[in-house]
């Protein structure tokens, strides 16, 4: 964080928390899979949002995450699933137990499915949480949802795309309900042309909205 942002620049406060998952060998490949899964924590003027909630071992740096943005569980007011995989949902009901005053809200397909202590809220496209806009991208599950922060061109991109080698990749089509529309959705949100883009899966990109249309544009699965 500067002391002296420039001005007119707006700078969102986001934690990134990050674990590794082995997927064993077998399910994705002859191989076991090491992939880092990631979850992330934003303050925002009206209290912070959590943006999905990672694996069941989350929960204690969901926690740090909360305290490095100045604030505790009592200042989560929403908490948002972007689908209802485990790698996405594992530690919701522990952390939405431990902050009581947030809101839970998935896209509306995937919305039955997450096991949560209180009701989820369904959200689509364009609903708004605390200056998030949902964007609907059904494929890798049939309520899969993005959420953009317009003012500082953020996309968390959630399973539309990972990154993997400094470069954009798409989630293993094994764990993806329809890859066609999954492509769609794909497509629609690289137009946005992001300028920073916080993947589920994967570090940062220097360039992601470049790293999105080369994606889109090469085949699928990739040569
Ligand atoms: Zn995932």
């Amino acid at each position: 964080m500067s002391e002296h942002p420039s001005a007119g620049s707006e700078q969102l406060q986001v934690q990134a928390v990050v674990r590794d998952m082995v997927i064993p060998a077998g399910v994705a490949g002859p191989e076991p899979l090491m992939i880092d899964v990631r979850c992330y924590a934003v303050a925002q003027p009206a209290g912070i949002v959590i943006i999905d909630t990672g694996m069941p071992d989350a929960e204690a740096g969901i926690a740090a995450a909360v305290q490095a943005l100045g604030g505790s569980f009592d200042d989560v007011r929403d908490i948002v699933v972007t689908h209802s995989h485990a790698d996405h949902t594992g530690s919701l009901f522990a952390l939405a137990e431990k902050a009581p005053l947030a809101a839970i809200y998935a896209g509306g397909s995937d919305a039955p499915n997450i096991r949560a202590p209180h009701g989820v809220t369904p959200i689509g496209e364009g609903t708004v949480i605390q200056g998030f806009e949902v964007l609907a991208t059904p494929g890798h599950t049939a309520g899969h949802v993005c959420l953009f922060h317009s003012p500082t061109g953020t996309l968390f991109i959630a399973d539309a795309a990972a990154s993997e080698r400094g470069d954009a990749i798409r989630p293993p089509e094994l764990f993806t309900a329809d890859a066609l529309r999954a492509e769609e959705s794909l497509a629609r949100i690289a137009e946005l042309g992001p300028a920073r883009v916080l993947f589920s899966h994967g570090p940062e990109l220097e360039a992601p909205a470049q790293a999105l249309s080369r994606l889109i544009g090469s085949t699928h699965p990739p040569a």
